[in-house]
């Protein structure tokens, strides 16, 4: 072996990979994980982490991850805070470029999770976190009683406007066009939700605030027309991108860029050796303990496989 080749390489370093390779660690078998530039995944951007089974008073995103890299390392894995740009999956053994580097490796989990959308405004990032949030499952609970808005028009915006009630005293549902993307029955639970007022052909565009979120700028699509909405809360739900960009033409990817699992297996790819955790296929859940979840099948998956090569 060159020290460049190894048992299995992990592409991403957010709960799913991390996860992977504390197991596959374990196991004894050679891990190098490439984990990108910006490692971590979406927790970093997370402040506190409430719903991580294990933590009674919360954890912050990014100790979360921290803690999950050192355990890895603990463990033996490699880590390399490097971005892949393109792999080679059609030989037994994967070659993986980065840089000027190949490594390889016999199997392969792809963990590269996926980037919430966000509109693009200055205040948007400067906000995160103190207002702004791209996730209700997990920051929903820190609105009790509020006023907050949910941007976007499709299953996710209204999933999310209808979750949020649960804990806000009114939710704004603020949508550029005068009619929604999601489903008829999400659109109906919408619509009959006292607590949820539509604003339909709004655009937001300026988050107001100090220390935190005191109001929203809006302009009517239609006529141009501006007006303030106050509020202490934004859910940006407009969607999000797999990252998948640099395995295009390798592995099958549904019209989206969402990784698409062997028929009838969890993780298992198209490809002998080549296994998925977490956000990159998982559309429907995207939740820290479901990609560690998936990290860890994905991980065992390789052992099965790798025993079996041999
Ligand atoms: P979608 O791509 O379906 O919808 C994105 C929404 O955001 C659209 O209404 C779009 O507006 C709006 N949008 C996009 N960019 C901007 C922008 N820059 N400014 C303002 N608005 C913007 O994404 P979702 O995350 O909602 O759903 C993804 C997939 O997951 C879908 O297939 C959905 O059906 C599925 N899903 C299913 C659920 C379920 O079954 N329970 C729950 C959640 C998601 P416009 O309409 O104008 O393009």
């Amino acid at each position: 072996m060159t020290e460049n080749q190894y048992d299995t390489i992990i592409i991403g370093s957010g709960p799913a990979g991390l996860t992977a390779a504390i197991y596959t660690s374990r196991a004894k078998l050679n891990t190098l994980v490439i984990g990108g530039y910006v490692s971590g995944g979406q927790l970093m951007i997370t402040s506190e982490v409430e719903n991580f089974p294990g933590f009674p008073d919360g954890v912050m995103g990014p100790e979360l991850m921290m803690n999950m890299r050192k355990q890895a390392e603990k463990m033996g894995a490699n880590i390399l805070d490097m971005d892949v740009d393109k792999v080679d999956l059609s030989k037994d053994i994967k070659e993986i470029f980065v840089g000027d580097k190949i490594f390889t490796a016999p199997s392969i989990i792809i963990a590269t999770g996926a980037s919430a959308m966000w509109l693009g405004l200055d205040s948007e990032k400067k906000f995160m976190g103190r207002g702004v949030s791209g996730c209700a499952t997990c920051d929903g609970a820190f609105f009790r009683d509020k006023t907050i808005a949910v941007v976007g028009g499709g299953d996710s915006a209204l999933e999310e406007a209808t979750f949020l009630t649960r804990f806000a005293s009114k939710v704004y549902l603020i949508h550029r066009k005068s009619e929604f993307r999601a489903s008829k029955v999400m659109q109906e639970r919408v619509l009959s939700n006292p607590k949820i007022s539509v604003l339909f052909n709004k655009r937001v565009n300026e988050i107001i605030g100090d220390k935190k979120v005191s109001s929203v700028k809006l302009s009517d699509t239609i006529d141009n027309s501006e007006s303030t909405l106050e509020l202490e809360g934004v859910f940006i739900a407009i969607g999000h991108r797999p990252n998948t960009d640099f395995l295009k033409g390798s592995i099958n990817i549904d019209e989206k860029g969402y990784i698409i699992p062997k028929q009838n297996s969890d993780v298992k790819t198209d490809i002998e050796g080549v296994f998925v955790a977490g956000d990159v296929f998982d559309h429907r859940y995207r939740q820290a303990i479901t990609a560690a979840g998936s990290g860890c099948k994905a991980a065992i998956e390789v052992e099965k496989y790798l025993e079996e090569k041999v």
